[in-house]
């Protein structure tokens, strides 16, 4: 398979089943996969083939191990990740990501936030019972989230419960800043410390609600914002020499008064994992938008525009080291320092199976192509 493994951009299809309406209104599904290959076949003669292709049967649980598991392995490493899925509105986005946070869904239904949230605590509890085990210092963790939404180029703060209804209509103080190493931080954004999954979840669940209401209030679909939400893992670790302590060690080593051994030497890993559930990637003549819709749509695809000449960028391997566009938008501004580089990104395509859709499924086929 001549799939590109080296590559830092993965990019997977799911393909979401039929809805009842669909059924009903006696729609034709215009997809074929082709058996055993990453390959999906569009009408009669369009074929694309991706990291991944998932079909109308897939399950929750398949996406997640065959797209994220190895990611948040890699932050226990210090790896940075980017998780997003594109696609037109109805398209099983929010659905495949878990933002929605919809308390009806069964445990097999759970999207990959959830999942995420659940690897990771027990990675961290993995790692301190392994650390007691082997009697080593056990790594210290910090969790922490945040969860962003992106409007008209506007970030708004899911997490801040004092920001009122109408924030869409005023400006918010939250600036992106890069540091020294490269590294993309925010100010103005409530961070939440968080101590165990159900904790994190809560909040998600907050952030989604938060999210949902403010958009009815203002009339607005939460369909046309980005959300993203990150989860930031900070690891101390003792090392010495690259191995860690054992107890047995550390407690010979203090007992020596005066050596300069007397301290041992930690280090620090940070990763964050960012979630990221685009705005709908649908044309604006469908939806027939004029005035301020119309101006949504617009910065709305600014982004989506942006991010796709960032991937694009990055997965064009004859261009290595140039530039690559970050700066065109908020959302690839925010997403700097986690696509790209030593982070590992992977992008959701998700589409619906039925021919109305033809020509949105069609834009988001060559849309996630042109990130390979
Ligand atoms: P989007 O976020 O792209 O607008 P949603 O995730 O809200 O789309 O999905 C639209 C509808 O389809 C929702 O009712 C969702 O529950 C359903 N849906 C999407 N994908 C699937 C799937 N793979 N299996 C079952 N239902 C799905
Ligand atoms: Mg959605």
């Amino acid at each position: 398979m001549a799939t590109q493994n080296d590559c830092c951009v993965k990019v997977s299809l799911r393909i979401r089943p039929q809805m009842a309406k669909e059924k009903i209104e006696g729609c034709h599904i215009c997809t074929l996969v082709t058996p055993g290959e990453p390959q999906v076949l569009l009408g009669k003669d369009k074929a694309f083939t991706y990291d991944f292709v998932f079909d109308l049967d897939a399950q929750q649980q398949q996406i997640y191990t065959a797209c994220v598991h190895k990611l948040i392995e890699g932050c226990f490493d210090g790896y940075n990740a980017t998780v997003f899925a594109y696609g037109q509105t109805g398209s099983g986005k929010t659905y495949t990501m878990g933002t929605g946070f919809d308390v009806n869904l069964t445990d097999d239904e759970q999207g990959i936030i959830p999942r995420a949230v659940q690897q990771l605590f027990q990675g961290i509890e993995r790692r301190r019972a392994e650390a007691q085990r082997g009697r080593v210092q056990p790594p210290e963790f910090k969790v922490s989230a945040q969860f962003l939404e992106l409007y008209n180029e506007e970030i708004l703060d899911l997490f801040d419960s004092t920001r009122d209804l109408d924030a869409r209509g005023r400006k918010s103080n939250i600036k992106i800043h890069e540091d020294a190493s490269g590294s993309i931080y925010t100010t103005g954004v409530t961070s939440r410390l968080v101590n165990s999954e159900d904790e994190l979840l809560q909040c998600l669940k907050l952030g989604a609600l938060s999210r949902t209401t403010a958009s009815t209030q203002m009339n607005a679909q939460s369909s046309r914002s980005h959300a993203i939400f990150t989860i930031y893992l900070c690891q101390m670790r003792v090392c010495q020499q690259g191995d860690l302590m054992t107890v047995d060690e550390m407690e010979e080593i203090n007992g020596v008064s005066n050596g300069s051994l007397s301290k041992p030497e930690y280090e620090t890993l940070t990763a964050k994992f960012h979630f990221v559930d685009l705005a709908g990637s649908e044309r604006l003549k469908r939806t027939g938008a004029t005035g301020e819709r119309a101006r949504e749509g617009i910065s709305i695809n600014c982004g989506l525009l942006a991010l796709g000449n960032v991937i694009s960028a990055l997965g064009d391997h004859s261009k290595k080291g140039g530039h690559v566009p970050y700066r065109d938008s908020k959302l690839t501004r925010l997403l700097q320092d986690s696509l790209g580089g030593n982070s590992r990104t992977v992008m959701i395509a998700c589409v619906s199976p039925s021919d109305r859709d033809f020509m949105e499924t069609l834009n988001t086929l060559k849309y996630a192509n042109r990130a390979r």
